[in-house]
């Protein structure tokens, strides 16, 4: 298989210590700027081979042998170009489009398709915002999901809060949770409201609907919903989050914290990762805190637009499992499909996690990663 110069150049934006620890490198070292091994292109006894994380290559400082993390793949599996390319995409879960390979006037179109992101550009800023001070107004973690999201064992209390401070958690009066869909230039496109059991598990009974649904006599004229994905401020540049901008926010601990907590994720490229439900994005942010955890809400809400904001960023997603693989296969679509429309910067990895270590009976409950990773924990306890 012949990969294009595009799928070529997002290869080598993979990280290099991620490749080497793949290839069974043993990685010395701490810090940010890279780490040492042994060196396999001459007997080595202390780790010579340093290979640096911001320059995507290798060197060993006493035989001089040099290379980026093709060459890595290459020698270490004794493999042509090609097959590293294979080798590297079927390891990280890259997503390729297959049918943009055809011709060097697809690339460019794929490159440079300027309609397609002033339709972006053009969609994103004319939101019509909510007024924050709702979103300020609903801020507590007395709905049934926070409450029972510790008492089922998911979090701690103080991650709890954390957390609901964080993605700015609200609470209706009948005991729904409301997920704030905040953007990345803190607009508040609307709020899910959602019921929980106290077992942590949607309710069953009670449908989810939406703030702006249920305050249609208040909304802005132009009003109009677009969806964006949930967690989405985390990747805000500005410090601002709609808390500081509230009236509950007398408390100063509270607000130093969500400062810290913000400007602690705005690392640019940040690891995203994406995932169905915004209970698993709430909880998985707290048991992982080195990425950013958004949902996109449901199997059906995912749509290559809401990708749109995050071109910058390394995106991982992590589809829900079912008995045929189905989940899987249309969230691979839509990456495709997102693939064609922009122009990410870093490769886009789908997890396989679920599909290949999931029992039949758990894909068979539609099981998540965070019910997944609760109930390999509980066996292991
Ligand atoms: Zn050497």
């Amino acid at each position: 298989m012949k990969y294009d110069d595009l799928t070529i150049q997002k290869l080598r934006e993979l990280s290099i210590l991620e490749v080497a620890e793949k290839l069974g490198f043993n990685l010395k070292g701490l810090g940010d700027e890279g780490r040492r091994a042994l060196c396999p292109y001459h007997d080595d006894q202390h780790p010579s081979l340093h290979f640096s994380k911001k320059k995507g290559i290798f060197k060993c400082f006493v035989c001089g042998a040099k290379g980026d993390l093709f060459k890595l793949v290459m020698d270490d599996r004794n493999c042509t170009f090609p097959e590293a390319c294979e080798w590297l995409i079927n390891e990280f879960h890259v997503v390729v489009v297959t049918n943009t390979i055809a011709t060097p006037h697809s690339q460019g179109e794929n490159l440079s398709d300027k309609t397609d992101k002033k339709t972006s550009v053009k969609s994103v800023s004319s939101v019509v915002p909510l007024d924050p001070t709702l979103v300020s107004r609903s801020l507590s973690v007395d709905s049934v999901f926070c409450q029972s999201a510790v008492s089922a064992g998911y979090l701690s209390q103080s991650q709890l809060r954390h957390a609901a401070n964080r993605y700015c958690l609200g609470t209706t009066k009948d005991g729904g949770v409301i997920f704030w869909q905040i953007d990345d230039l803190q607009r508040v496109h609307s709020g899910k409201v959602m019921y929980y059991q106290p077992d942590c598990h949607r309710s069953k009974g009670h449908h989810p609907t939406w703030v702006h649904c249920l305050i249609k006599d208040q909304l802005p004229p132009d009003f109009t919903f677009q969806p964006c994905l949930f967690g989405l401020h985390l990747l805000s540049k500005t410090i601002a989050t709609p808390h500081s901008q509230g009236e509950n926010l007398s408390d100063r601990t509270n607000k130093k914290e969500s400062v810290k907590s913000v400007s602690s994720v705005v690392k640019n490229p940040s690891v995203v990762c994406i995932v169905e439900s915004e209970k698993s994005a709430v909880i998985l942010s707290e048991k992982f805190p080195d990425f950013v955890w958004l949902s996109c809400g449901g199997l059906q809400s995912f749509k290559p637009e809401l990708l749109a904001p995050l071109v910058n960023h390394k995106i991982v997603v992590f589809p829900d499992t079912d008995e045929t693989g189905e989940a899987y296969k249309q969230w691979l679509a839509v990456l495709q499909q997102a693939q064609r429309q922009y122009a990410f910067k870093y490769p886009l990895r789908i997890s396989n996690l679920l599909e290949q270590h999931a029992s039949f009976e758990q894909k068979s409950r539609k099981i998540d990663i965070v019910d997944f990773l609760f109930e390999v924990t509980q066996k292991l306890a």
